[in-house]
């Protein structure tokens, strides 16, 4: 059962890099107004400066980076201490009031904060943190708060998570860590920990990640998954989950080559009655003559319908490859392969090029289509049975 929700905060619930952009024009005139020092110069001065802070080991890259540049910029300047204070204080004035929350995340921390244990954990300095907290009323919202520079660990060899883990005493089945920095955060994964990627330029596919969502709001589309969740999510999955064209849809993790076992599906057996339910009008799959799969965990769903798919069904609940699965593609089957009596036809935008556009009971298929089925194994048993094809 999911009861912890670990967030990063830079750059995932706050935006604090893109005042960066504004930064260089801002100083500019700022050191013109109050030094006399030209465009010219100060840029030479800006550039150098951003380069050291950029080197500087254990400074988050967003973050911290403002408690350098000032500094920095005063000695390349040849400028005295006071100055360096003064540079200081107006840099960081003009961040204060640039950063923003993403989304709508402070309804969203407060909204989440009374069904799980919130965390966050950064790669941070205390003061900083505590700035942000100061412009953003979210510290109720958690219940503990991880800094790197408190605890002497960082999240870039994944120490930090191994720490958190150990100071909390949770179990990393129990817990998501939400992040949007793919090396860094995903390094929670090492620790069992599920990794909920938020990649808001919809940059990356390749995995890396236990789920994926470009807005912070999609998150709870995730963590509806996690319900009737018992058993955790596999440890070495072969896919991940993600908003694909089609919504949520399962992604090859790695190559996966023809025949190999992908998943296992299980779910409870339900009515036919029961498939026309909100719980299980989306998720159900047909089992038997008579026999329905209900809504399941995780493990099972969401492989999306394809009328060219790369997968099938075998026996009656094991999804294998059907041709080699390159890494980030999706998974699909032929949801027809499994309909029998069942009267829910359903549109299809697949793209495929065999598209039938209207999906119907495996005997409504081209009969070519249902031979290369039947041929390569995908059509259950009870469906030949009961359709008396040998
Ligand atoms: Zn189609």
């Amino acid at each position: 059962m999911l009861k912890n929700i670990i967030f990063d905060i830079g750059d995932t619930v706050i935006d604090v890099s893109s005042w960066k952009n504004n930064l260089s024009d801002v100083l500019s005139n700022y050191f013109f107004k109050n030094y006399d020092i030209n465009n010219k110069d100060f840029s030479l001065a800006f550039k150098s400066a951003m380069a050291e802070v950029n080197n500087e080991e254990k400074v988050n890259p967003h973050i911290d980076k403002i408690n350098y540049v000032g500094h920095a910029l005063a000695i390349k300047l040849g400028l005295n201490y006071k100055s360096e204070q003064d540079i200081k204080r107006f840099v960081k004035s003009f961040r204060n009031r640039n950063w923003r929350l993403f989304d709508n995340s402070e309804e969203l921390l407060s909204k989440l904060s009374k069904k799980y244990n919130l965390y966050a954990v950064t790669n941070s300095r205390v003061e900083t943190v505590n700035e942000i907290m100061d412009v953003f009323p979210i510290r109720k919202f958690f219940k503990s708060i991880i800094i790197s520079e408190d605890s002497g660990m960082t999240k870039d060899d994944g120490g930090l998570f191994k720490f958190f883990l150990q100071s909390t005493g949770l179990a990393p089945e129990e817990c998501i860590m939400v992040g949007n920095d793919l090396v860094r955060d995903g390094k929670a994964m090492q620790f069992g920990i599920p990794f909920c990627f938020v990649d808001r330029k919809n940059d990356f596919s390749e995995g890396g990640y236990t789920f994926k969502i470009t807005d912070l709001n999609e998150l709870c589309n995730i963590l509806n998954l996690f319900e009737n969740e018992h058993s955790g999510l596999p440890k070495h999955s072969k896919f991940y989950v993600k908003n694909g064209k089609h919504g949520l849809g399962c992604f090859a993790s790695h190559f996966i080559r023809k025949n190999e076992r992908i998943m296992l599906f299980k779910g409870p057996l339900i009515t036919y009655a029961q498939t026309k339910t909100k719980e299980h009008r989306e998720h159900y799959f047909q089992t038997g003559p008579e026999s329905f799969q209900g809504k399941a965990p995780l493990r099972r769903r969401p492989v999306n319908h394809s009328c060219d798919p790369n997968a099938g069904i075998i026996g009656s609940e094991t999804l294998i490859a059907i041709r080699n699965i390159k890494k980030g593609e999706e998974v699909t089957f032929d949801y027809s392969t499994t309909m029998y009596n069942d009267s829910a036809t359903f549109r299809c935008s697949c793209g495929s090029r065999q598209c039938r556009h209207i999906i119907k009971e495996f005997r409504y298929l081209p009969e070519k289509t249902q031979q290369r089925y039947i041929e390569i194994g995908v059509v259950p048993k009870w469906l030949l049975k009961a359709l008396a094809i040998k």
